[in-house]
């Protein structure tokens, strides 16, 4: 076991603070890899802050990780020393049953492990990537193109794949007409994936102040979901809703921006429950759905397109020292677009 610096939560309500953890000595499949760079995402807030359930502390979250491999197995082939890879949301998963042998790791039927707060094989809790350096099994290891930054790239590794992984499920392409709800860190990505696929986008944000931004991103429109008047505008406009607001949405008036047969798919994860009315899903045959995160497969074609298509997140680096603050700004929606720690200073 080796120690490490890492940030982490030491119970549900209190401030993340400086700690060390240990990271498992190199199984023959291991990757050692020294963190460069993990983003933060809203999912890393609902967890240590027990939104979605009881946790056990100390958690250091963290699962956009990017880095270079330091050291690898004795069986390893995929990954050497010096690699540029990353790391998202699971570290590991059964392998074998249905899902796992279809590459969707993230529905593993014997539960994908998840990179922080999940018991692990060796029955220890997962730590994530708000530390110094990580160890994870070679195939849930991915490869960062050599055109993507690591800053930049961290951030694909959960906002990337969860905004890919639905708009390739529900086809979107040339001729698709999509909105994405919230121009948080899943949303500036959603935007700016939808664009290179081809589709017509538009932003649905609380208000026009980062309208800018959107435009700049790849939307064609850009409208204030608090002026009430964007709903009767924009009735029956869209083949695809891409929500990703991290609090609840009104469905059934989002659902009335919905055309016939289209579908508004949920990828943003607040813990309250969201009102449905029949009516508005059977008046156009349309569809409500969820979507979480992507496979291992999909995530490296979501690198690669993103790399080929000069796409990567809009990111404020900040200092481990700054967490907690970049916590309430997100809280707040004041990010842009997403907070990205640089992990040369967890020891500062
Ligand atoms: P984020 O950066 O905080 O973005 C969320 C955006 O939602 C905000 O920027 C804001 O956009 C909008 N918003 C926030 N509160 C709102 C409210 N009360 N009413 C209306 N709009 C509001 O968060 P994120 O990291 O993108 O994550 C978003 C959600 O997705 C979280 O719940 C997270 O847990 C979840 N998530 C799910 C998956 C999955 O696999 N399904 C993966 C990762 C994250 P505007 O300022 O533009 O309105
Ligand atoms: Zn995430």
């Amino acid at each position: 076991m080796t120690s490490v610096t890492a940030y982490a939560a030491p119970s549900e309500a209190a401030p993340l603070e400086k700690t060390t953890i240990e990271r498992r000595d190199l199984g023959p499949h291991d990757v050692l890899i020294d963190v460069a760079f993990a983003g933060i995402c809203h999912s890393d807030i609902h967890t240590v802050r027990g939104d979605w359930g009881p946790q056990q502390y100390p958690l250091a979250p963290g699962h956009e990780i990017t880095g270079t491999v330091a050291a690898v197995g004795s069986e390893v082939t995929r990954h050497a020393v010096g690699d540029r890879v990353g790391v998202g949301c699971m570290v590991n998963s059964c392998g074998e049953c249905r899902q796992c042998r279809r590459g969707e790791e993230q529905f593993c039927e014997n539960g994908a492990t998840m990179t922080y707060g999940a018991v692990d094989r060796d029955g220890t809790i997962t730590q994530g990537g708000y530390s110094q350096q990580v160890v994870v099994t070679e195939s849930f290891v991915l490869r960062i193109p050599d055109a993507l930054a690591l800053d930049v790239a961290a951030p694909l590794l959960c906002a990337g794949i969860t905004t890919y992984s639905p708009l390739r499920h529900w086809k979107v392409g040339e001729g698709s007409r999509v909105a994405v709800v919230g121009l948080g860190g899943l949303g500036h990505m959603g935007v700016q994936i939808a664009h290179a696929l081809g589709a017509e986008v538009t932003v649905l944000s609380q208000t026009l102040g980062k309208k800018d931004d959107g435009l700049r991103l790849g939307a064609d429109h850009y409208y204030a979901t608090r002026d009430e008047e964007t709903f009767r505008t924009l009735r029956k406009s869209f083949d695809v809703i891409l929500n990703t607001v991290s609090a609840p949405i009104d469905l059934r008036a989002y659902l009335g921006l919905v055309d016939i047969d289209g579908a508004i798919v949920c990828v943003g994860a607040p813990p309250e429950p969201l009102a449905l009315t029949v009516g508005s899903l059977i008046g156009g045959r349309r569809s409500v759905a969820g979507s979480n995160i992507g496979g291992i497969r999909e995530t490296q074609e979501m690198l690669d397109f993103c790399a080929e298509h000069g796409i990567a997140a809009e990111i404020e680096v900040i200092p481990a020292s700054d967490i907690n603050e970049a916590y309430e700004r997100v809280l707040a929606s004041d990010v842009r677009y997403r907070f990205v720690i640089d992990a040369s200073t967890l020891d500062a």
